[in-house]
C-alpha cells in the first residue's frame, strides 16, 4: 500500500463530514441530529429495456428520498454510468440542506440511472426513461405532493418531458400532473428562466460573495466582478450559463475545461464561437485560439481570481488542491471540492463558496414552475397589462405637469409591464441575495469557521426547528 498517496474521501463522506462539523456546532438533541442527517427512504431497482437491436439491457437506479420534514421532496435525476446508491443519497441530502437555505418548501431527494446517455440513441434514452418513472409510479416516488424530479447531470428538458407524459399516461384522471416534475419544455408547461437558473443563480451568488468589500480585501481582491478573471469546468447547462452571466456581467473568461481537453487564453475567450466549436464538433480540440490542453485537469491549475468547477463531484481533491491558483473556488456543481481539498485550499486562504449555497438557482426556479403548473397560470397572466395601465397613467400626469412629451419608443421601453421571465430572474435575485445574506451573518456573528459550516449551520437550524414544530409521531 502506497501511504504517501493523499487521501481521498468519498462525496458521501465530504457531506457527511460537513454536516457532523455543523451540527456540533448547534444545540439541538443528538436524537433530533440524527434524524436530520438520516437518508429516510431509498429505492432501488433493476429494470429491463430492449436496446437498438431488440437484445435485452438490464439497468440499475435509484430514488432517494433524503428528508419528509417538508413534500413534495426534490431533486434532480441523474444518467451517467458511474453513479451509485451512495452517491445518490448524498445528493439527496445535499437537496434537503439546499432547499432549507433558500427558503424552498421541499424535502431532499435524487434520482439516478446506470448508464451512459452520451454512448446511446434517444429512442434508447427514452425508453429507459419512462420505464424509469414507470417504476416511480408503482412504488409512489414520483408526484406533485410526494416527490417531483428535475433535470441533473445527463439529463435535460427531453428527459423531463418524457416523464411528464408517462406521468400523466398512467395518472390520466389526476389533476395538476404537470407538476411531477420540473425543467420541462415551454411546449410542455415548463417555466421560461428554468434552463439558465443553476447558471444565473451562480453569478448571482458570486457577485454578492465579491460585493463584500471586507472579505475581499482579505482575499486581495478588488470588489466587483468587473475583470474578474474565470476558469469554468464543464460546458454542460450550468457550466455554459455560469460562464455566459459571468462575462455578461464584466468578468473574463480565461478558461474553459471539457472532457477530451479544455482552452485557456489570458487574453479572454469568445464564449459565443467557442459553444459553437464545441456543440458542432463535441470537444474543444481543433477550437484554434488559446492554449489547448489534452488534460482539462490541468486547466483547473492555471491562474485565475475565480475557479466554477461546473462538472462533477470531487474534481479538487488532496492531489491537486496544492496547486489551485484561484482566490475563489465557486462550487457549481454539487461536491466538487471533497473534504480532503477543502482543508487544503482553506489552510492556503482559498474562500470556497459552497455548492447548498451557489447552485440553488435551479431548484428555486423549480419551484416557481411546480407553483406555475398547481395554480395552471402563468406569473404574468394576471398582473402584466394592470401594470402596464397603471405606468401609462402615471407617464400622461408627468407629461401634463412638465409639458413634455415621451417619444413614442421611450414611453413603450417605460410602461412595458413585466415578462414572465422578468418574475422568474428577479425572485430568483432576491432568493439569492437574501440566503447570501443569512449564511454570511452566521459566518460572521456566530463565529463559525467557513461560508460552508455557514450554510450547513443555518440549514440545520431550520430543519430542526421544522421537526420541533411538527413533533414527532405517534
Ligand atoms: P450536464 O450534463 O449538462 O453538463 C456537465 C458537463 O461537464 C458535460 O458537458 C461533461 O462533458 C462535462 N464534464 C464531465 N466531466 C468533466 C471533467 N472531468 N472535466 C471537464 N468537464 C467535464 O450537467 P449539469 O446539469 O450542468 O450539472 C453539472 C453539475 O451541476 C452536477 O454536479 C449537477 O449535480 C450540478 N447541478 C445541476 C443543476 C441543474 O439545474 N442542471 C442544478 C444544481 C446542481
Amino acid at each position: 500500500m502506497d501511504t504517501t498517496a493523499p487521501v481521498r474521501s468519498s462525496f458521501f463522506e465530504s457531506v457527511s463530514a460537513y454536516f457532523d462539523r455543523a451540527a456540533d456546532l448547534t444545540n439541538f438533541p443528538p436524537g433530533l441530529l440524527d434524524q436530520v442527517k438520516s437518508c429516510n427512504a431509498v429505492y432501488r431497482i433493476k429494470f429491463p429495456v430492449k436496446d437498438d437491436d431488440g437484445n435485452i439491457v438490464v439497468i440499475e437506479a435509484y430514488r432517494a428520498q433524503h428528508s419528509h420534514h417538508r413534500l413534495p421532496c426534490k431533486g434532480g435525476i441523474r444518467f451517467s454510468p458511474h453513479v451509485t446508491q451512495e452517491e445518490t443519497i448524498a445528493l439527496a441530502a445535499l437537496m434537503t440542506y439546499k432547499c432549507a437555505l433558500v427558503g424552498v418548501p421541499f424535502g431532499g431527494a435524487k434520482g439516478a440511472v446506470k448508464f451512459d446517455p452520451r454512448a446511446t440513441s434517444p429512442e434508447f434514452r427514452e425508453r429507459v426513461t419512462r420505464r424509469y418513472t414507470a417504476e416511480l409510479v408503482k412504488k409512489n416516488f414520483i408526484g406533485p405532493s410526494i416527490d417531483v424530479p428535475a433535470p441533473d447531470y445527463g439529463t435535460g428538458e427531453q428527459e423531463m418531458a418524457w416523464i411528464a407524459d408517462t406521468y400523466r399516461a398512467l395518472n390520466f384522471s389526476a389533476p395538476d400532473t404537470y407538476a411531477c416534475v420540473t425543467g420541462k419544455p415551454l411546449a410542455l408547461h415548463g417555466i421560461p428562466g428554468r434552463r439558465e437558473a443553476t447558471g444565473l443563480g451562480v453569478q448571482l451568488g458570486i457577485s454578492e460573495c465579491l460585493a463584500r468589500e471586507e472579505d475581499m480585501t482579505e482575499l486581495g481582491l478588488a470588489p466587483g466582478l468587473t475583470g474578474k478573471r474565470v476558469i469554468v469546468q464543464g460546458l454542460g447547462n450550468v457550466g455554459s450559463y455560469s460562464a455566459h452571466f459571468l462575462q455578461k456581467n464584466g468578468a473574463v473568461i480565461v478558461g474553459i475545461a471539457e472532457l477530451g481537453g479544455g482552452i485557456y487564453d489570458p487574453a479572454g475567450i469568445d464564449l459565443r464561437r467557442l459553444s459553437h466549436h464545441f456543440k458542432e464538433n463535441g470537444s474543444l480540440a481543433g477550437y484554434g485560439s488559446g492554449e489547448f490542453h489534452e488534460n482539462p485537469g490541468t486547466i483547473l491549475e492555471l491562474p485565475c481570481d475565480i475557479l466554477v468547477p461546473a462538472a462533477l463531484e470531487n474534481q479538487i481533491t488532496a492531489e491537486n488542491a496544492p496547486r489551485i491558483q484561484a482566490k475563489i473556488v465557486a462550487e457549481a456543481a454539487n461536491g466538487p471540492v471533497d473534504h480532503e481539498a477543502e482543508k487544503i485550499l482553506q489552510e492556503r486562504g482559498i474562500l470556497i463558496i459552497p455548492d447548498l449555497y451557489l447552485n440553488a438557482g435551479g431548484v428555486t426556479v423549480s419551484y416557481f414552475e411546480w407553483l406555475r403548473n398547481l395554480s395552471h397560470v402563468g406569473f404574468d397572466r394576471m398582473s402584466t397589462r394592470l401594470s402596464e395601465i397603471t405606468k401609462t397613467h402615471i407617464i400622461e400626469a408627468v407629461e401634463h405637469l412638465t409639458g413634455r412629451t415621451l417619444e413614442s419608443a421611450e414611453r413603450a421601453s417605460v410602461t412595458a409591464g413585466p415578462r414572465e421571465v422578468d418574475f422568474v430572474h428577479t425572485a430568483l435575485a432576491e432568493t439569492m441575495a437574501v440566503a447570501y445574506h443569512s449564511i454570511h451573518d452566521a459566518w460572521k456573528t456566530k463565529d463559525l469557521p467557513d461560508l460552508r459550516t455557514a450554510a450547513y449551520y443555518v440549514a440545520i437550524d431550520r430543519v430542526c426547528r421544522s421537526y420541533q414544530a411538527h413533533g414527532i409521531f405517534p
